[in-house]
């Protein structure tokens, strides 16, 4: 017996639904949750993934506004355009997507944004709040992931989990919202000398590297839980994550618990977001 899937996209939808009935709410009170995504220059990838936020908005009753610039943008145009939804009133919720051009320092963009329509939760702010347990606006992918390890209806109290990657973006913020949700959490990254010492014991295991086949069959421990972050492409071309599927599905067993890619974490990413601009639009006074 192989281990359950984890369905990302009938998560999504379910709170997806959740946060469409909010927004009619708001916009019945004479309000619209509204987001502004900035993208710069014409990464093909980039322009996939603000097209399926901003298509995402607008298909459950979210303002959403898509500015696109040239690749030349200065600096200061782009910090010009992030104070001036700063102080829109109609947009409670601004993300500049990544990566940006070499000449645009990407944190001082970052730290531009007002914190309160900071729904990419990647300011110092939101980070530190994250840190210190206080409210604030989570990184979407690491918030989505909580949810998919929630929808199994294990309690992480007590549990190992291991946390693959410590990116700002994915792996550290991964890492505090299991210390918070009282999981006993260990961070693996290129330094460590072998992955699966952690892996094996692990009631968890959070995949966030960029390179498949991270996680293999011998690696993991039956009937744990295992969600994969990672974006990749396979030898045909195909999208796939971190965790070598079909092996480690198997290895786990029919009492664990593990995420497809795709299907998986993806559609959570985008979910998450659309809750925070909820959140920060219900917050604006
Ligand atoms: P990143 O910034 O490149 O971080 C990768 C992390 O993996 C780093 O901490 C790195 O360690 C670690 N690492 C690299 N090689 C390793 C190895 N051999 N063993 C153990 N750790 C290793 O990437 P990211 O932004 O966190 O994203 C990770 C993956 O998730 C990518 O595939 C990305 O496309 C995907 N992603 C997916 C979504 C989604 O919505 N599905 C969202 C965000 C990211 P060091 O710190 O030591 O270099």
């Amino acid at each position: 017996m192989t281990a359950q899937l984890i369905d990302g996209v009938a998560l999504s939808r379910d709170i997806r639904a959740q946060v469409g009935q909010r927004a009619a709410a708001m916009a019945a009170a004479g309000r619209r949750p509204g987001l502004a995504v900035i993208l710069v220059g014409d990464d093909p990838a980039s322009a996939v993934y603000v097209r399926n936020k901003v298509k995402a908005c607008e298909e459950h009753g979210l303002h959403s506004v898509l500015e696109r610039y040239d690749a030349s943008l200065s600096e200061a145009a782009l910090l010009a355009r992030v104070a001036a939804l700063n102080a829109d009133p109609s947009i409670h919720g601004i993300l500049v997507q990544m990566p940006l051009p070499p000449h645009i320092d990407a944190h001082k963009v970052i730290e531009a944004i007002a914190t309160a329509k900071d729904v990419d939760g990647f300011s110092v702010h939101s980070a530190g709040c994250l840190m210190a347990g206080l409210p604030g606006l989570r990184p979407a992918t690491p918030y989505g992931c909580m949810q998919l390890i929630d929808s199994t209806g294990r309690s992480l109290r007590g549990q190992h989990a291991v946390v693959i990657g410590r990116s700002n973006t994915v792996g550290k913020p991964m890492a505090l919202l299991l210390l918070q949700a009282h999981a006993t959490v260990t961070v693996c990254h290129s330094a460590t000398p072998d992955l699966s010492v952690h892996t094996r014991q692990a009631d968890v295991v959070v995949v966030a590297v960029g390179r498949r086949d991270t996680l293999r069959a011998d690696m993991v421990k039956p009937g744990a839980v295992v969600i994969d972050v990672g974006m990749n492409r396979n030898d045909a071309g195909k999208l796939c994550g971190d965790v070598d599927f079909p092996a480690v599905r198997e290895a786990l067993g029919s009492n664990g618990w593990i995420t497809p890619v795709p299907g998986g974490v993806g559609p959570m990413t985008i979910t998450m977001l659309l809750v925070n601009t909820l959140q920060a639009a219900e917050a604006t006074p």
